[in-house]
């Protein structure tokens, strides 16, 4: 059984066990401010990707200072990163993308900013500008982004309201490239209108874009927002525990061997949702992914094999 843990993939980058200290600072999306609209993406709750949102109300250095003695007692690890990770940070006025990226660079055994952010939000003179500044002060850190993508099917984003499509997302990782800024990217395996043929075809975009790791999510249904409303209904189906497990195992074997996976299923509050992990415990089902993995002798990347002329014939 392998799949290429993100964990694992950090060791090898910073030669010692390197742990993401979450950081929130105020800010918005295009999708909820009103300049792309005001619903935002169906799933997302008001408070974007985490459940609250006051520690944005602290000072960057002050968060992480906070959670740095923690982790590094509970989980051993030796280098951090500062990990930008609610609504779009990168909408953010330039300068203060350059604070940010100022402040936790000061922070000692910080040696990553990783900024989440939406594909839409990304712009060749923003990261050039960012580049420039951890040139020129010579800063000891690397910029990388997490970007949403959800899914590649542009039927599907238009349908859940992301009001970007897949050129977007293309057109973002290869201005991160241009910088040599490395890329995550978070789907969403199950989202109501996708298939299996959306779930291959996301391991092939991913992997023919060369992206640097993944976040893979389970769809769970937060109170209060479009998708609750139309569960509610009845007007969205969910796929079962099953099929979400067939649908990893899937996407993995058609993943690239070099992508690292940070997480096969995410979590969320109960009170906060109406519907999530089919009612399981996040750890319950992760171990039954990797105990399907130990059945088949699993092997990420065992179907990548679509690239780089696969219809050419042999001719010697
Ligand atoms: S882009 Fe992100 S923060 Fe904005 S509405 Fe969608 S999920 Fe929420």
């Amino acid at each position: 059984m392998s799949y290429y843990k993100y964990s694992e993939h950090l060791k090898r980058r910073y030669g010692v066990k390197t742990y993401k200290i979450p950081v929130n600072v105020e800010v918005t999306c295009p999708n909820r401010d009103g300049n792309l609209g005001t619903e935002g993406c169906f799933f997302c709750g008001e408070t974007g990707a985490v459940f609250e949102n006051t520690e944005h109300k602290r000072t960057v250095i002050k968060q992480i200072n906070s959670l740095k003695e923690n982790i590094a007692e509970k989980y051993n690890a030796e280098k951090f990163i500062a990990y930008f990770q609610n609504f779009s940070n990168t909408y953010l006025p330039l300068e203060d993308l350059k604070k940010y990226v100022k402040k936790a660079a000061q922070v000692e055994d910080v040696v990553e900013v990783c900024f989440s952010t939406r594909p839409d939000c990304i712009s060749d003179n923003y990261l050039k500008e960012l580049n420039n500044l951890i040139e020129e002060n010579d800063l000891d850190i690397n910029l990388t982004l997490e970007l949403g993508l959800q899914t590649v099917n542009y039927h599907t984003l238009k349908d859940i309201n992301r009001k970007h499509t897949l050129a977007e997302f293309i057109n973002a990782v290869m201005i991160a490239h241009k910088y040599d800024i490395k890329v995550g990217v978070h789907l969403i395996l199950n989202l109501p209108g996708d298939t299996m043929d959306d779930v291959i075809e996301n391991a092939k975009v991913i992997s023919a874009l060369k992206v640097d790791n993944i976040k893979l999510h389970a769809l769970y249904i937060r109170k209060n927002t479009q998708f609750a409303e139309m569960y509610e209904n009845g007007e969205i189906k969910l796929e079962s525990k099953e099929e979400y497990i067939n649908r990893v195992l899937t996407f993995l074997e058609y993943l690239s061997p070099d992508i690292a996976v940070q997480r096969l299923l995410g979590r969320a509050p109960e009170e906060e949702t109406l519907f999530v992990n089919w009612g399981n415990h996040w750890a319950q089902i992760h171990q039954k992914i990797l105990n399907k993995m130990n059945k088949i002798n699993f092997k990420q990347g065992s179907k990548y094999n679509y690239l780089d002329g696969k219809a050419l014939r042999n001719i010697d």
